[in-house]
């Protein structure tokens, strides 16, 4: 393994990868660090082609020491797909689907769940709790059972019904909440606390970036893309942001890869979309702010970016502007509109959050800010079919047969 420590990206303090850990003392996320000099005379980008169709093809880029912890369903090497139809529609001819839809659970949160719960379980983790917006519970309750692990997930009403099933069929202790993410974490902060605190109790804080191995599986989403494209990167990246883990674990891949050498100095123009109705980085990012101020009242059909105060706020708003990015918030209506039309012409049902992208990309093409040659990949961060109620069908008449 080449993981060697992690580091602290608001004071710089560095801590031990060795043992369980949450946040730096400082309050800010963990990164996972690795002796990339070393990994670089390991392997060379050609060798990935060889192995396995899945994220641990990356094996010396992540942070998991013995293969017996490596907790596995498949996930990851997703198809970035050619979009051509919808893409001419909107101007971007050019335009990529990578589908996360195809991921285990269904959603790119089991790619999060089989590192972090890899990890957790190298390091002696026996119990993890977080709060979700269901797709993170419902992946990571599965992983936990596939590893052996008990997890504890609380989840607002709101959240995906099927995602509440998935949670009690891998036979985690599930909590309904009546209200957002936010006040769902409160609730597990108080479990944890009761049972002894994390890292050192019983139960294990794996809420998001308070555990800092679901950010090194999330990544994975940016080194594929890159092999996808021949290890070359695309224009702009569209993703749509909740808490933002994936979002910067693909900015991390990006500098990653390219302190290894194995793409140039220009990074991709990354995209943070978010809905009108919950939109604090859109927000911070416009008022030139590093920190973000949490929504009031947030709502959206697209759950999994309901996020009002997302811890990683800094680092999101640092990825935006690292590669020259932006953000930009969407509504509820055109992401449905999108959706519908992307079926339509693609045939793939997405998630409304993929959706939402593409709402994001017609505006920014439109406004100018993605030029029409450009190659732009936009993130379908989960399965259509684990939101069946975006498509009408109430309505239709059934016929006397
Ligand atoms: C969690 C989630 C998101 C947001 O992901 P973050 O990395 O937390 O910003 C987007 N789409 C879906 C389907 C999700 O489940
Ligand atoms: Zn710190």
């Amino acid at each position: 393994m080449y993981l060697t420590h992690l580091e602290c990206p608001r004071c710089g303090d560095t801590h031990d990868a060795d043992r369980p850990q949450n946040l730096c003392t400082c309050g800010s996320p963990l990164l996972a660090r690795y002796d990339l000099a070393k990994v670089g005379q390991a392997v060379r980008p050609e060798e990935f082609t060889r192995r396995s169709a899945d994220l641990w093809r990356y094996r010396e880029l992540l942070p998991v020491a013995d293969d017996r912890y490596v907790t596995t369903l498949g996930e990851g090497w997703t198809p970035l797909l050619p979009a051509p139809r919808y893409g001419e529609s909107i101007g971007l001819p050019n335009l990529l689907v990578k589908d996360e839809g195809l991921v285990p659970t269904g959603s790119f949160k089991a790619r999060g769940a089989a590192v972090g719960v890899s990890r957790a379980a190298e390091l002696g983790i026996t119990h993890v709790a977080m709060p979700t917006n269901g797709n993170a519970g419902a992946a990571w309750a599965t992983y936990a059972a596939r590893a052996g692990l008990r997890a504890t997930v609380a989840m607002p009403l709101g959240a995906p019904t099927i995602t509440r099933r998935e949670c009690v069929a891998a036979n985690a202790e599930l909590h309904l909440i009546d209200g957002l993410i936010s006040d769902a974490g409160r609730y597990v902060g108080k479990l944890i606390a009761a049972s002894g605190g994390s890292p050192g109790g019983e139960i294990f804080d794996a809420s998001t970036l308070k555990e800092p191995y679901r950010l090194e599986g999330k990544k994975t989403m940016g080194y594929e893309i890159v092999e996808q494209l021949g290890w070359r990167v695309p224009d702009v990246i569209l993703y749509p942001t909740g808490g933002g883990v994936g979002l910067i674990g693909i900015h991390k891949a990006l500098q990653e890869m390219r302190e290894l050498g194995w793409i140039g100095d220009t990074l991709p123009r990354l995209v943070a979309v978010q809905s009108t109705g919950c939109a604090p980085i859109v927000r911070a990012f416009g008022a030139g702010a590093t920190r973000a101020e949490p929504w009031a009242d947030a709502w959206t059909v697209a759950f999994g970016i309901n996020v009002p105060a997302p811890l990683g706020d800094e680092l999101m708003l640092t990825a935006l502007r690292d590669t020259a990015g932006t953000a930009i918030a969407v509504d509820d209506e055109a992401i449905l509109a999108d959706l519908h039309e992307f079926g339509a012409r693609e045939g793939l049902l997405l998630c409304p959050e993929g959706a939402a992208c593409l709402t994001a990309a017609r505006r920014l093409r439109a406004g100018g800010w993605i030029r029409p040659d450009e190659r732009v990949v936009v993130l379908n961060t989960g399965a259509g079919l684990k939101y069946p109620e975006t498509v009408d069908v109430d309505s239709l008449p059934v016929v006397d047969a």
